[in-house]
């Protein structure tokens, strides 16, 4: 991880990798501080922690989680003395879409010789993807801690004169989607609704929902876009994803009418002009979440992540793509 300065009181804290939980943070230096999104684990929780220490003199007052995600709240214990704010939904959530004892034993299953073998053999594409993040993360230790100011459409934050406005856009990514915004320096910490140089990928909502979070950015006029995964953009940040989605789901509507399934329509769809992001096998997800809305589901249906990363995982292989989540 590095630390960016990106305005007189902001800072983005860029993850170097741009994968499944490879998640930025930030802060902002102005009254107790305050930091955004805490790490997937405590060992990056710590490290955060360091580089917020070189230009933040004492220990953050404050945090806010974007959202539910894990990569965004397994390092909330750390900021002990801080108080914690995220959307109204997040306590409700949190035990859903970030359970630490969980990933903790799933991680475990891919390490020991036998389970490893089975849990392999069975669904080959959720093994990889577990591997993956039990390489590059640890799960151990983690205590769920979540917020306690809670945050409705809208919350103002004066930190000893600076502004800061907390603006709710979920669901997009997920349920608990909220933008950071500096007024003063025209600065947005976007949580997942902005992915950088890496495919989007989203769990909650509609592509609808998610471009109506793109517009709300938009309408903020900002001139630093700091994105949930990948390097800071600028204004043209909030167009590249928009980009994508519309390309996805146009695409993925013929198909549809078709009447081709999710997983079939994903080898065919041609992703060239983003095919320089990172794990492009998103989009196999991504094409089941937009045959989700074409069925008029349940925006809050729930995902078989199995399923999805045994889609991906055959979907990478078919087409030569990277093997990564
Ligand atoms: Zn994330």
């Amino acid at each position: 991880m590095r630390i960016e300065q990106v305005s007189p009181h902001a800072y983005a804290v860029v993850a170097e990798k741009n994968r499944l939980c490879d998640a930025n943070s930030g802060l902002v230096a102005a009254g107790p501080g305050l930091v955004i999104d805490t790490q997937s684990d405590l060992g990056h929780a710590r490290e955060l922690q360091d580089l917020i220490a070189e230009v933040f003199a004492r220990p953050p007052g404050l945090v806010v989680n974007t959202h539910e995600d894990l990569d965004h709240v397994f390092g909330n214990q750390l900021f002990d003395g801080a108080e914690i704010i995220g959307h109204r939904s997040l306590p409700e959530r949190l035990p859903h879409a970030a359970d630490p004892k969980r990933m903790a034993r799933t991680v475990g299953y891919t390490k020991q010789p036998i389970t490893g073998r089975v849990f392999r053999w069975l669904a080959p594409g959720a093994f990889a993807a577990v591997e993956q993040l039990g390489g590059d993360y640890d799960f151990a230790g983690i205590r769920l801690v979540p917020p306690t100011r809670l945050v409705d459409d809208r919350f103002s934050l004066n930190l000893d004169g600076f502004a800061v406005e907390l603006i709710h856009v979920g669901p997009a990514h997920q349920e608990g989607d909220l933008l950071v915004h500096l007024p003063a320096e025209r600065v947005v910490f976007a949580g997942d609704i902005v992915f950088r140089e890496c495919t989007p990928i989203g769990w909650r909502g509609t592509f609808d929902d998610w471009r109506h979070a793109l517009a709300a950015i938009d309408k903020l006029a900002p001139e630093v876009i700091v994105p949930g995964h990948g390097p800071v953009g600028r204004t043209d940040a909030t167009g590249d994803v928009r980009a994508y989605l519309d390309h996805v789901e146009n695409a993925a509507r013929a198909l549809y009418d078709e009447g081709v399934p999710a997983l079939e329509a994903a080898m065919r769809i041609d992703i060239t002009p983003f095919a320089h992001w990172s794990v492009p096998a998103r989009l196999y997800p991504n094409v089941e979440r937009a045959y989700r809305g074409f069925r008029g589901d349940p925006p809050d249906k729930p995902w078989n992540f199995f399923k999805l990363f045994n889609g991906m995982y055959r979907l990478a292989q078919a087409r030569g793509l990277p093997l990564e989540f």
